[in-house]
């Protein structure tokens, strides 16, 4: 989780703490991203941002994926162990903002809410224009 947003991290750190039943780990690329990084998971088809031309939110270290972790190996497949984690992580987001009012500029979205491309391990922090 190195070079990702102190807040983001807190959240997660959390959120990992109390969700018990499943298992979670933060796969390969699931924080900070250089652009040739993002490139090469775009290229992959794992990204529809390319890194140059549309940034991730990994890339300014406002991302971090967190993925179930069953039997030794990330499991993109576990719904409901997403499902328990993204409920750990909106109420440590909750608790956070009620606790630190410097967190209160972000925005937590939760790529597994998207419409057009769902990404059910991602997460990101979105500054508000105050
Ligand atoms: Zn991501």
């Amino acid at each position: 989780m190195k070079g990702v947003n102190y807040w983001l991290v807190l959240c997660a750190n959390i959120a990992l703490s109390n969700c018990k039943k499943y298992d979670q780990t933060i796969p390969w690329m699931g924080g900070l991203r250089l652009a040739e990084d993002q490139n090469r998971i775009f290229k992959n088809g794992a990204s529809q941002l390319d890194g140059y031309k549309e940034k991730s939110y990994h890339q300014s270290g406002n991302a971090l994926d967190v993925v179930p972790y069953h039997k030794g190996k990330a499991d993109y497949k576990c719904e409901k162990g997403f499902r328990e984690f993204a409920k750990c992580m909106f109420n440590a987001w909750q608790y956070i903002q009620k606790r630190y009012p410097q967190a209160r500029r972000y925005r937590l979205e939760y790529g597994g809410h998207w419409m057009n491309f769902v990404d059910n391990p991602h997460w990101q922090l979105i500054e508000i224009a105050l």
